[in-house]
């Protein structure tokens, strides 16, 4: 099946109890036995549960995976292939990431002994340069967030998997509508479905999406005993989400494509960041491993300055000053003073980050009152 069918059925079938046709949201802790050790595949609900199971499985299958893992939150699903590691690996990661990714790798872990190296991903050459015997993971997002920058993830999977290393996609930004890395080579998927995945920005949720056995039963085998699993609501939550991806994206997309194009012949706009622009320096590669470039845009005033940014995010009334992206309400934020604040100055100015960067993430209502709300607020 294609994906908007398997977005809508994979992993769900109607309740055999009831022909209730959506999965119920089974709030239980435990599973009755019939006998000790006799039971009907859940025993637990850190361990399994069934809303929790039809999302995995629903994920799974978006990705082009063999086995999903869901989890309280993106990060959940982050510390859980880190604990894999030991004290003295060594992971080599994009310099453009996730502000809580960079967070939890440098204040949370190199403290226990893993040892980490930023590089640009956008050029393999910089990562393979980066790698040393040591090196167990490498960990990029493509697009990054908040330049937007492209990785070539069939060039630095091959490269992984010549060395021994496990490659780690972040396809948050993307989604799976738009990018499968695992058919790209990676060994691993992770997200936060607090953003497309979920779409309504009404849930917190993160996801493990991997074809390797041996990393999933690891992988499993931490979320069972460290615990960072999502309630059945918010699996519930997020199995609707997922519903919608493929018609949500496509809005997405068309309203980011108007964004783009009023912003570029904006007088007082200078840098636009999108994979979609031709002159963007990872175009090429996008066009080659997307199938469309995403609802998120970044760009600087001609006066790129903190201050006329700090201005700009607080006059638009239409997109709200929120962190978080991903859902059907546009939304803008200044990275430097909030998703991107616990990045030292120095190493987000090397990454290209500058103090008057803004992001946007279009959302899906009507493209001409986004674009009025934005020449207001820059006029
Ligand atoms: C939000 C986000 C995360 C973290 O996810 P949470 O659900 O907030 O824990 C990780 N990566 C990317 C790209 C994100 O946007």
């Amino acid at each position: 099946m294609r994906f908007a069918t398997r977005a809508i059925h994979a992993g769900q079938r109607p309740d055999p109890s009831t022909g209730a046709i959506m999965t119920p949201i089974f709030q239980t802790s435990t599973y009755v036995q019939s006998e000790p050790g006799k039971h009907q595949g859940y025993e637990y609900s850190r361990t399994g549960n069934p809303t929790r199971a039809a999302l995995e499985a629903n994920l799974a299958s978006l990705e082009g995976g063999t086995h999903g893992l869901c989890f309280a939150s993106g990060l959940a699903a982050t510390d859980t292939v880190l604990k894999m590691l030991r004290s003295g690996d060594h992971v080599v990661a994009g310099n453009d990431l996730y502000g809580g990714t960079y967070r939890i790798f440098e204040q949370v872990y190199r403290p226990f002994g893993l040892d980490f190296t930023f590089v640009d991903a956008s050029d393999p050459k910089n990562v393979e340069a980066a790698m040393t015997d040591r090196t167990k993971v490498v960990w990029i997002e493509t697009p990054t967030n908040p330049l937007l920058k492209i990785s070539d993830i069939a060039a630095i999977s091959a490269l992984c998997r010549a060395k021994g290393a496990i490659s780690v996609v972040d396809n948050t930004f993307a989604t799976p509508y738009l990018q499968r890395p695992l058919e790209l080579g990676a060994d691993m998927v992770v997200h936060s479905t607090t953003k497309y995945l979920g779409g309504h920005s009404d849930v917190v949720g993160g996801a493990i999406v991997t074809s390797d056995d041996s990393l999933f039963e690891r992988c499993a085998y931490i979320q069972n005993a460290a615990g960072g699993i999502p309630g059945p609501m918010d699996c519930f939550l997020v199995l609707r989400g997922t519903k919608t991806l493929a018609v949500r994206l496509d809005r997405h997309q068309e309203n980011a494509a108007r964004v783009v194009d009023f912003l570029g012949d904006h007088s007082k706009v200078g840098r636009v960041y999108y994979p979609g622009l031709s002159d963007h320096p990872g175009h090429d590669v996008a066009k080659r491993q997307m199938s469309g470039f995403g609802g998120m845009i970044s760009f600087t005033l001609v006066d790129d300055t903190e201050a006329n940014a700090r201005a700009l995010v607080s006059r638009t009334k239409v997109f709200s000053l929120a962190e978080s992206l991903g859902g059907v309400e546009s939304l803008i934020e200044h990275p430097v003073s909030m998703t991107h604040g616990s990045i030292p100055r120095e190493e987000r100015l090397k990454a290209g980050l500058s103090d008057g960067l803004v992001r946007l993430s279009v959302g899906i209502e009507d493209a001409d009152d986004l674009i009025e709300d934005l020449e207001q607020a820059l006029g």
